[in-house]
């Protein structure tokens, strides 16, 4: 339930702090269950990114609070969760590289992901692999929308336009 609590604290900032509404409605196919979204994305993305910013300095502020109580970085460690096994990396290290040097320990298989996230397109409702706005053609960017797709085709066009090429 942390969790939901948390969820509930970046939405209602987005709400009172961010100017967006709070969309209830009903699940589909469940009687009494409902879900709420914002009316608009941007005001959760400024409302999280102000929740995040104040979590990371409370982190550190405890962190030094608890190493001036004679906490080890083992114990900072372990507060966070931080694996310890014989094939880890120490995890007091661990947790030193991760608040102070703001460093992930990035387990070395993740170097071959091209990373990526997804959603559900708006305009043609299928499942989009998003690699981000790093290629010039948007289907470099963006591969899984339907071949109709609005969105998209509209993406391609304008890219045809400032760019003066046909593919
Ligand atoms: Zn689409």
């Amino acid at each position: 339930m942390t969790g939901q609590r948390v969820r509930d604290v970046v939405r209602r900032l987005a709400v009172e702090e961010f100017g967006a509404q709070l969309i209830v409605e009903p699940i589909p196919s469940y009687q009494v269950l409902t879900r709420s979204r914002l009316d608009d994305p941007l005001a959760g993305i400024r409302s999280a990114r102000e929740v995040q910013a104040v979590a990371r300095r409370e982190l550190l502020d405890f962190v030094n609070e608890a190493r001036a109580a004679g906490r080890s970085w083992d114990e900072v460690g372990a507060a966070l969760d931080l694996p310890d096994g014989p094939d880890d990396e120490p995890r007091g290290e661990a947790a030193f590289v991760q608040v102070i040097e703001r460093r992930e320990a990035m387990p070395s298989q993740d170097f071959f992901r091209v990373p990526a996230t997804s959603w559900r397109c708006g305009s043609c409702a299928s499942v989009v692999q998003d690699r981000g706005p790093f290629e010039s053609h948007p289907e470099d960017n963006e591969s899984g929308h339907a071949s109709d797709c609005a969105r998209q085709q509209a993406a391609v066009q304008e890219w045809r336009e400032r760019t003066g090429w046909e593919e």
